[in-house]
């Protein structure tokens, strides 16, 4: 642990920043803005926000999550986001230390919270996450040379078909548009990740979890526009992480060697 330490501190440091931008993302793809300009600015009074209060994390516990000019409230979203970030990095490395695999996770996990904020706040899953995430997975599969790269493409390919047809399938049975083309996109971006196996588990455990909390509001007739992504992003997390498990489970459970 006390050899881990730093590098896992130095995750952390760097996922806070990375929290700090994927903040600005959030708020801005869904609006097709620029996420490099303007620079930050309070929505309320304009005032630019300076370096220092834009630490992640610490700024907003400082300015008490007021703005230093106006004293308007700054939502509680940023330093969450920051501080989540900043998490799923150190556990990456804590996960599989000081290599390039702690990297490929952390920024699998930060681009899944992103697309889970961008469908939760507006339906809306951004194509700089989904082909975005994509270009990455694919390139970071080349960790494991051109086998590692044929299984991405192979996941990606499987996880756009797959999204593809169930989309095609809801709008014909039901004659309503359940799946998005952002959802298709975004198992493209997972299944480069997880690989195809990844993809089903990927659906499955999303679409239980989905029905677990979309179901009783269905029933109640409460139902709005499920944001699909949300799920699929969890479900994606579980697979990356423990999906092997799983699937060692169920083979063990089908009784198969
Ligand atoms: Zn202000």
């Amino acid at each position: 642990m006390s050899d881990e330490l730093p590098v896992v501190l130095f995750f952390a440091a760097i996922g806070a920043v990375i929290g700090s931008f994927l903040n600005v993302c959030i708020l801005r793809l869904p609006a097709e803005q620029s996420v490099v300009s303007p620079p930050s600015r309070c929505p309320k009074c304009g005032s630019g926000v300076k370096w220092y209060d834009n630490i992640p994390v610490l700024s907003w516990l400082i300015l008490r999550g007021k703005c230093r000019h106006c004293q308007n409230p700054i939502s509680i979203q940023y330093p969450i986001i920051e501080l989540a970030t900043a998490l799923i990095w150190a556990w990456m490395a804590l996960r599989f230390g000081h290599e390039l695999e702690a990297v490929r996770g952390a920024l699998f996990l930060t681009i899944l919270l992103g697309i889970a904020m961008t469908d939760a706040r507006e339906y809306i899953i951004p194509d700089e996450f989904s082909i975005g995430g994509l270009v990455i997975g694919l390139g970071f599969s080349l960790i494991w040379g051109l086998e590692g790269l044929k299984v991405a493409a192979i996941g990606a390919a499987v996880g756009f078909a797959v999204l593809w047809l169930i989309a095609w399938l809801g709008k014909h049975a039901f004659r309503k548009e359940a799946m998005g083309g952002g959802d298709i996109k975004m198992m493209a971006m997972v299944g480069a990740f997880v690989g195809w196996q990844g993809v089903f588990l990927t659906i499955f455990l999303g679409s239980v979890v989905g029905t677990i909390i979309f179901g009783p509001l269905a029933l109640v007739g409460k139902k709005k526009d499920v944001p699909f992504g949300i799920f699929l992003a969890l479900g994606a997390v579980v697979t990356f992480l423990w999906g092997d498990l799983v699937l060692n489970w169920y083979r063990g459970y089908l009784g198969n060697p």
